[in-house]
């Protein structure tokens, strides 16, 4: 076996409803004979995953992995095992939706060796979670962290989602209080965007939404909170208690290889960025043949070793570790950080809250 990290992408497009606000590929209130049908061909997948690769971390996103039940999504679990080698200490992570996981079902996810759930709480308030589409308020919500802490797991994030039409900073530090109060160990937290093709996005002409300035005092006050209350504020959305940084995330940023599985999903491996088109009925026809089959791999470029660069100063300066920067782009790094946007010290580039929050402008000045 050779030791070099892999990690694992399952995605799973299927939603009770559709948010008002997302433009993710997943489909609502599919039949069964389609989500069992799915699941079958994501097992072929697992049969052909390299067995020789050691596995770190093992993602089911979508979507909503636990609308399919913990039944099917533990079965998946045990096929993984059985056919990798999962590193002693391997993440595995599923997204829960409040109201689409019950107590038994945390058991029986932790039992088969889940360790970290992903939920997506959004808002603790009940008329933004109403506007917002969600099936769920934040009773349920609440009911949902705790019951997976009952359960057993001891590692739970909460995504939360602020910029929202007539949200105070008050309203949105409430939400990060009342999720802190559960115990999470990690936060991420999404301003709104607005996605062509959504109903949010139809209404916009009759929604007032808040102006960069009273984002910016938002997105300040949350990071002022979290801090306050312990969190690490470790990538420009993302927060965490000691020692609870999200690892799969962090294959991502520093540029980890990951196989994505299923209709939808996204790969980094063997020096391409490839994915699977969003079609389930391609995904399920294709899956038995190959690794690839269902994917556009052959197709696609090798990442250039300029791209490669782009990349890591990209990824990097959107983390608390930062970026070593090219030389030619040392004197505007310089002169970012006197700026106050964050820190250099002649080679590696590192943004602080205020940096985070320009980040995009920044990082294009840097790769310029
Ligand atoms: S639950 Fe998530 S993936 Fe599903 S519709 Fe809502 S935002 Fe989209």
């Amino acid at each position: 076996m050779t030791n070099k990290p892999l990690s694992l992408y399952f995605h799973f497009p299927f939603c009770v409803k559709k948010c008002a606000y997302c433009a993710f590929y997943s489909l609502q209130a599919q039949p069964e004979e389609i989500k069992n049908a799915y699941c079958g061909a994501l097992e072929k997948q697992i049969g052909f995953l390299p067995r020789e690769r050691e596995i770190i971390s093992v993602y089911f996103g979508g979507g909503t992995p636990s609308s399919l039940g913990a039944e099917r999504l533990c079965k998946l679990i045990e096929k993984i095992k059985e056919r990798c080698s999962l590193a002693p200490d391997c993440e595995i992570t599923v997204e829960v939706n409040p109201g689409t996981a019950g107590e038994s079902d945390f058991y029986a996810l932790y039992a088969a060796g889940f360790n970290r759930i992903s939920a997506g709480v959004q808002s603790a308030n009940d008329e933004t979670l109403a506007f917002l589409g969600r099936i769920h308020d934040f009773r349920q919500a609440r009911e949902c962290i705790l019951a997976a802490k009952r359960a057993g797991f001891a590692n739970i994030g909460a995504d939360l989602i602020f910029a929202l039409p007539g949200q105070s900073a008050e309203d949105f530090l409430h939400s990060i209080d009342s999720v802190c109060d559960l115990g999470v160990q990690h936060i991420s937290a999404y301003s709104l965007q607005l996605e062509p093709g959504t109903p949010l996005y139809a209404k916009r002409g009759t929604l007032c939404f808040p102006d960069e300035e009273a984002e910016e005092a938002v997105y300040g006050a949350l990071c002022a909170r979290l801090k306050e209350r312990g969190y690490e504020h470790y990538e420009i959305s993302s927060f965490a208690l000691p020692g609870f940084r999200a690892r799969h995330n962090g294959v991502y940023w520093n540029r980890g290889e990951y196989l994505g599985i299923g209709a939808g999903a996204h790969s980094f491996y063997g020096g391409k960025r490839f994915s699977a088109p969003c079609d389930i009925n391609a995904f399920i026809q294709k899956a038995g043949d190959s690794l690839f089959a269902p994917t556009d791999r052959e197709t696609a470029p090798f990442i250039t070793v300029a791209e490669a660069e782009e990349e890591r100063v990209m990824l990097g300066l959107r983390t608390s570790d930062g970026a070593v920067v090219p030389p030619g782009a040392r004197v505007k790094a310089r002169r970012i950080a006197e700026a106050g946007f964050g820190v250099f010290d002649g080679e590696r580039l590192v943004l602080n809250e205020k940096g985070f929050r320009v980040s995009n402008e920044i990082i294009a000045e840097v790769l310029i």
